[in-house]
């Protein structure tokens, strides 16, 4: 493509809407515009990008054995009934109504469709394994929509949708799809981990996300440093070490006006590993919880959610924990004073001998509390693993907290949705059963400018070839120079015809401006041509990612390039970590 034909206006300002780098780089580049909140438009370099790696992706879920199909965006709200989350999916499902005052909503997912596709068509066993899929543009009303493409509410996605027989044949499913997801970012050129990750409230068997290492990422995530363990935090245990501590009797003692467990403990001289502190929420249905963890513990939300079985959890008003007969500050769990509170108490809490807890009266706390002895309650993993903590899959390693952006994420859903919607076939024996499904997404907005955020540098960005709006750029810096211009337009059109993806910037632009707009834009091989060096019958031909010039001969300046491009994409080959 000729830089002068296309409609490429980069930006020198940084673009005050972006708090992360990538956001920033697609801005200025002129990849993407911003339309309304979370919701962007894709100029011509950013449907390049978005194209490839749809490409690859579609590549990958074909070889798979994935079907590609194309389902509506907008989708009648019985569907959502019959599944049950035109209720449970709240504010993010965008609703909409047609002239007659139905209800539709603009699909943020699309489980509900696929499965009334499938039941439609699949009757038998026979018909099974099934893998349907799509690249399409979703909606969803996210609460903070921000870093452009990486948090929209409006976004590509792929989805697909495995149904089988039975478990074990989901599992082989899912399998494969995980394969076809590590090959994916691989050639996308991503540096990423695959994480256990919690199955929410679906509460399915195995779900795992695709991580792109990254500082801004908003996931955190925990990895082993000897075994291949690998766990968002939301879901990750650690193994609890064993330290009961001594054992004393239980005793009242006066603690007045110390009301975090932090003072408290100080007060005493106690240490907070050996106190309990307590948290009470409330969740959707009007439940009340009352969570105790170490002193010097956080509550894990996630968790907390999963174990009570709530939607959402909410922290209650001081005004509410009056009227539930709760003491702020000196909750605790010997002689809990509300029997209609559920008592949950962290695992590690119940291995102490002695702890620290409130006395359930103000001004008071209980020292030498042991859990069985003086209290009972219910027991769970509730805690926030923290770094260091010993590994749960080698029993060895330590753990180490790192930073993701969630790329993909991979499911089994089992029969949730088959059996709400009473999608069955008939197996051997003629009875009918529910398909087990799984599901797959990638982002691939959000992949896209993943790799921006692992992969610039102060000038702007570095695409991985792969993924590159052009695999290639020549930089006319003398347009006026008629020998000059005539040399760049050959070569540009002897790339094109020779299949080679290429920009040209053959602008009448200042040589400061392109080669400016050359580093921000970010394409990974440079050919510059300039009047000095020409006139040595040689050009410049660089990476973007090291900017070393080398002087190539003008009439090998094809073979060269060609030889960078087959190096950069055997580098993809090779995993990184
Ligand atoms: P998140 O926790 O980030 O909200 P999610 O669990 O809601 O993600 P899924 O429903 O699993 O995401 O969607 C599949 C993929 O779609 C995600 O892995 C992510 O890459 C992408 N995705 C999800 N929400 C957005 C969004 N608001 N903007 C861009 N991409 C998104
Ligand atoms: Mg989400």
């Amino acid at each position: 493509m000729r830089y002068s034909k296309s409609f490429i206006y980069t930006l020198k300002e940084e673009q005050k809407e972006a708090t992360i780098v990538s956001h920033n780089l697609l801005l200025r580049g002129g990849f993407i515009v911003k339309l309304a909140s979370g919701i962007y438009n894709y100029l011509p370099l950013g449907l390049r990008v978005i194209r490839k790696v749809s490409q690859i992706v579609r590549e990958e879920m074909d070889r798979a054995g994935a079907i590609e199909i194309l389902m509506a965006a907008i989708q009648p709200a019985e569907l959502w009934k019959e599944s049950g989350r035109w209720h449970e999916y709240g504010k993010e499902l965008l609703r909409i109504k047609d002239r007659g005052d139905r209800d539709f909503v603009f699909g943020p997912t699309h489980e509900e469709v696929v499965t009334d596709i499938v039941r439609r068509y699949i009757k038998g066993y026979k018909q099974l394994p099934i893998n349907l899929y799509q690249i399409q543009t979703k909606f969803r009303d996210e609460l903070r929509p921000r870093f452009g493409l990486m948090r929209g509410r409006e976004f590509i996605m792929k989805d697909a949708y495995s149904f089988d027989k039975d478990e074990e044949g989901m599992d082989v499913s899912y399998d494969k799809m995980r394969e076809a997801y590590n090959n994916i970012f691989r050639r996308c050129g991503l540096n990423f981990r695959s994480v256990e990750a919690d199955t929410g409230s679906i509460g399915g068997k195995d779900s795992e996300e695709f991580m792109v290492l990254s500082q801004t990422g908003e996931d955190e995530i925990v990895v082993c440093d000897s075994c291949d363990f690998a766990s968002n935090v939301e879901r990750a245990t650690s193994v609890v070490e064993d330290e009961p501590g001594e054992e004393f009797e239980l005793k009242k003692v006066a603690t007045p006006a110390k009301e975090t467990i932090k003072d408290v403990c100080e007060f005493l001289n106690a240490d907070p590993r050996y106190s309990a502190k307590a948290l009470v929420y409330k969740n959707d249905e009007g439940d009340y919880f009352c969570f105790f963890v170490e002193g010097d513990d956080e509550l894990n939300l996630i968790k907390a959610k999963r174990v009570t079985g709530s939607v959402e959890l909410e922290m209650v008003s001081d005004e509410e924990l009056k009227n539930l007969g709760l003491e702020k500050g000196y909750i605790g769990p010997v002689n809990f004073p509300n029997k209609d509170v559920r008592v949950i108490c962290d695992e590690r809490i119940t291995k102490r001998n002695n702890l620290v807890v409130g006395a359930n009266e103000y001004g008071f706390h209980l020292t030498g509390a042991k859990f069985g002895r003086d209290f009972d309650c219910e027991v769970a993993d509730l805690r926030v693993v923290k770094e260091g903590e010993i590994c749960p899959k080698c029993g060895k390693g330590r753990l180490k907290k790192m930073r993701g952006i969630e790329v993909g994420h991979i499911f089994k859903l089992g029969q949730k949705y088959s059996k709400a919607m009473n999608a069955v076939f008939l197996d051997e024996n003629g009875r009918a059963i529910p398909f087990y499904m799984g599901c797959y997404g990638i982002g691939i907005g959000r992949t896209a400018q993943a790799a921006v955020e692992q992969n610039h540098d102060e000038y702007g960005i570095i695409w991985p070839i792969s993924i590159a709006p052009f695999e290639i750029e020549i930089v006319s810096l003398d347009t006026r120079n008629e020998q000059l211009r005539d040399y760049c337009d050959d070569l540009y059109n002897k790339m094109l015809n020779g299949g080679l993806d290429v920009l040209y910037d053959d602008r009448d632009e200042r040589a400061g401006v392109k080669l400016n707009d050359m580093d921000l834009i970010g394409i990974p091989i440079r050919v510059i041509v300039g009047k000095k060096s020409f006139e040595d019958g040689m050009a410049e031909v660089s990476l973007r990612r090291d900017r070393k010039k080398e002087q190539v001969r003008l009439e090998n300046v094809i073979d060269k390039v060609k030889e960078l491009r087959d190096r950069l994409y055997k580098e993809l080959e090779e995993v990184r970590r």
